[in-house]
């Protein structure tokens, strides 16, 4: 699906930040840091929002206060157009009633004293489905997603890792999501099994018309699969663009640090860029703009002020002073 052709917005996330304590300051005073800060990203129905940043970024918390997981203290949340201003309003409930979450690692996400039909049908039973209906749905969605009927007799133990990935799928499947948040669902598996997760993946999304929120390392993936891209950097947004726009024409050094580290074809053109040093710790963080200590590109002023959003080309916006 093209970028253009998006439906309206669906999940909305203005200027949210997320703010963790850590320790005391003085005896009054606690000490506290930004973990995620001034993120605003629109999500349209349907589309596949890709964010992509080394660990540590900060994706996996942003994710975790959009569900409701961590409390956010600045900003709000648009979600099918009712704003959530704080954690856990009914809004909010109706945003994680309608949201799914699939793991980096299948085996620890399942029971692993439940079969792979009990895991499937354990979310339909909890909502109080019937046990004929339960079976029926589960058996359904086995079969959608490549289970054979006698595989779902077995435990996760008793299975490969793309299978319990797969009963993953069918599981989050089986309450009928709106969105899917997967949160590098293809790092656990082996080459082969990942290109096959990633076709259940794209054949489920168009099958059921789900909206996903893809949190990744892989760029080829993104490439294959996104519709928009986001780069996280030190727990703040650096760039957004339409996938086309942003792999033809990433601007932020960044961004383009990260492209040029895939090794793959048809990625990036030019030479690799090595960055040195570490992200910042959220707790002691640079000056201005938050990637001058590793920037091949900065100019006296990064380390003064931090950079404001600009547009470059139709919803394509970097944060940093070169444009
Ligand atoms: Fe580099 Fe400056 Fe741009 Fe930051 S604002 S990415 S330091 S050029």
């Amino acid at each position: 699906m093209r970028f253009e052709d998006l439906d309206v917005s669906f999940l909305k996330i203005q200027n949210l930040a997320v703010k963790f304590h850590s320790g005391y300051r003085s005896f009054f005073r606690r000490l506290s840091f930004y973990a995620v800060r001034n993120i605003s990203i629109n999500i349209n129905r349907k589309e596949t929002f890709c964010l992509i940043g080394e660990s540590g970024s900060g994706k996996t918390t942003l994710v975790w206060a959009i569900l409701g997981l961590h409390l956010f203290q600045e900003g709000r949340i648009v979600f099918d157009g009712q704003t959530i201003k704080q954690s856990n309003d009914p809004v909010h409930q109706k945003l994680k009633r309608s949201a799914q979450i699939v793991f980096q690692d299948p085996a620890a996400s399942l029971d692993p004293f439940f079969t792979l039909r009990q895991s499937i049908e354990e979310p339909l039973r909890a909502r109080g489905v019937g046990k004929k209906d339960r079976a029926a749905i589960a058996e359904s969605l086995a079969a959608k997603t490549g289970l054979s009927y006698e595989l779902l007799q077995r435990r996760p133990s008793e299975v490969s890792g793309g299978q319990n990935q797969r009963a993953c799928i069918a599981r989050v499947l089986s309450i009928k999501p709106d969105i899917l948040f997967l949160d590098e669902p293809l790092t656990a598996l082996d080459a082969i099994v990942q290109k096959q997760v990633a076709k259940l993946l794209c054949e489920m999304k168009r099958d059921y018309d789900l909206t996903y929120f893809l949190i990744t390392h892989d760029l080829s993936l993104v490439k294959e699969i996104g519709t928009t891209v986001a780069v996280m950097y030190s727990g703040r947004i650096v760039e957004k663009a339409p996938k086309e726009i942003f792999f033809s024409n990433p601007c932020h050094p960044y961004s383009q640090a990260l492209l040029s580290s895939v090794l793959k074809p048809g990625i990036w053109k030019g030479k690799r860029i090595v960055l040195k040093g570490e992200v910042p710790s959220p707790l002691n963080p640079p000056s201005g703009c938050l990637f001058h200590p590793r920037c091949f590109r900065k100019l006296p002023v990064c380390e003064k002020i931090a950079p404001e959003s600009k547009t470059v080309a139709t919803g394509h916006e970097v944060f940093c002073h070169l444009f």
